[in-house]
């Protein structure tokens, strides 16, 4: 029942009992179906074992013309990547912008002299002047170590650590390049991880700095599916912070009076990558896993959720020890190093795959609505929810989403019209709310939680 509201705005009031809808069976994009098929695990294995071959990847490692000459160390690694995505590039006609981010980080805790860091990411601009201020990101760490995290001459392969996760970007470039999206998508590659997440914090500081609407980062560190007897290949873990890092003291007041703390924009990022393995095919589940990171480990995912940004983690199900951040050897038979033959390249294909559906999806998603609030006036049983239309006309309708408050996931889904306030006969005490834009192809935004409003 559509009725107008006052000042002219749209509204609904669903005043009769809400169909309880479940969510709503997949929609595939056919372009990003068959885009997904592009996705070679034969490629990602020949990039890895090129990133493998510059043998020792450290930050700390040569970075000279001598050295990258030589095919040896990270900036033989750096400019390879470089060269890789400007091939992409040519593929598509020029469609990638290929940038470094590099500064000279000073001497830290595990970084001895002043060293020169460099990110290379390349840019795939989006097709809609309004809607290419939106970016999505992936991003993977192409430095490596070994037991000594300072020791820049033994091998340091780093094949799982993270040449996988720099095959995922990569790979995603070169397949998502030759589509287009009406937002776009960075694909990112940094140095500095294993040295305290440096690339990463300057590049975050950077785009936070020049004011970069960044709506998710797709963070994939160790997706090798070492082939450890344990491991799981049917599923990826992804990581997400449940309350937010950045979060303001009034905004923490505001969770935990009202239960928010597994609402932080990554929740609802990682929330929507459980919905694109659901609707897509990658050959991999999403795992969500409700925390920032494992014990005592970090990643570059942390250094985008400090500075206010919805990102999250990708990693295989079952790490491996002995086959990380050691030395390469064998112990009584046991043999250490991150070693190309434990990784599993169908497995990085798939995980690649789950990227590339939930970049693309996003990239041609319209923007999440905006200023969503729940009203909170007075006393009552009903909710009422309303919002505003994110810049750009490209939303068709939206839909609210809710689930009860001790579900970790969306329960049930109302579509309601392209309207921006919408009275629900459901007790706002009992559930959970959150809206979400949707275009005329089906493509859905991020889910927004409400603000209450008085
Ligand atoms: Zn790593």
């Amino acid at each position: 029942m559509l009725s107008v509201g006052l000042c002219g705005a749209l509204a609904v009031a669903m005043t009769a009992a809400v169909a309880q809808t479940t969510l709503p069976a997949p929609q595939t994009d056919p372009q990003i179906v068959a885009a997904l098929r592009q996705i070679s695990a034969q490629r990602i294995q020949s990039n890895i074992e090129k990133l493998v071959s510059f043998q020792n990847r450290s930050t700390l490692s040569a970075q000279d013309p001598a050295a990258i000459a030589s095919g040896h160390g990270v900036g033989a690694a750096r400019e390879w990547i470089k060269s890789e995505f400007e091939r992409y590039s040519h593929d598509c006609g020029g469609c990638l912008e290929i940038k470094t981010d590099s500064f000279i980080q000073t001497p830290a805790d595990r970084i001895p002299n002043p060293t020169e860091i460099a990110n290379v990411y390349a840019v795939l601009k989006g097709s809609n002047p309004e809607s290419s201020k939106r970016i999505v990101l992936v991003s993977g760490h192409y430095d490596s170590r070994n037991s000594d995290n300072l020791n820049v001459t033994d091998l340091a392969p780093g094949a799982n650590d993270d040449a996988s996760g720099t095959a995922v970007s990569l790979e995603c470039a070169r397949v998502l390049s030759q589509l287009k999206f009406p937002a776009t998508i960075i694909f990112l590659t940094v140095a500095g991880e294993e040295q305290g997440l440096n690339g990463s914090s300057h590049f975050a500081k950077m785009a936070k700095s020049a004011e970069w609407n960044i709506e998710a980062v797709l963070n994939n560190d160790i997706v090798g599916g070492d082939r450890s007897p344990q491991q799981d290949t049917g599923v990826v873990r992804v990581f997400s912070e449940g309350v937010p890092m950045a979060a303001t003291d009034a905004e923490l007041q505001r969770i935990r009076n009202l239960g928010g703390e597994s609402d932080s924009a990554s929740r609802q990022l990682a929330r929507y990558i459980g919905e694109v393995g659901r609707t897509y095919d990658p050959g991999v589940k999403p795992l969500l896993t409700f925390r920032l990171d494992r014990y005592l480990r970090g990643g570059d995912h942390i250094s985008f959720n400090e500075q206010g940004y919805a990102a999250v983690r990708f990693t295989e199900f079952r790490e491996d020890y002995n086959h990380q951040h050691q030395n390469v050897r064998t112990e009584n038979g046991v043999e250490f190093g991150d070693l190309l033959k434990f990784v599993n390249f169908d497995y990085v294909a798939s995980v690649a795959r789950l990227n590339a559906a939930t970049l693309a999806s996003l990239a041609a998603a319209p923007a999440p609505p905006a200023k969503v609030h729940l009203l909170t006036t007075k006393l009552e049983n009903d909710s009422t929810l309303t919002w505003e239309p994110p810049p750009g006309d490209r939303v068709a309708s939206y839909e609210v989403l809710w689930r009860a408050t001790i579900s970790p996931d969306w329960e049930h889904v109302q579509a309601v019209g392209n309207v921006t306030r919408v009275t629900l006969p459901i007790s706002k005490d009992n559930v959970i709310f959150a809206v979400r834009a949707v275009d005329n192809q089906n493509h859905r935004s991020l889910a927004v939680t409400p603000l209450p409003e008085r």
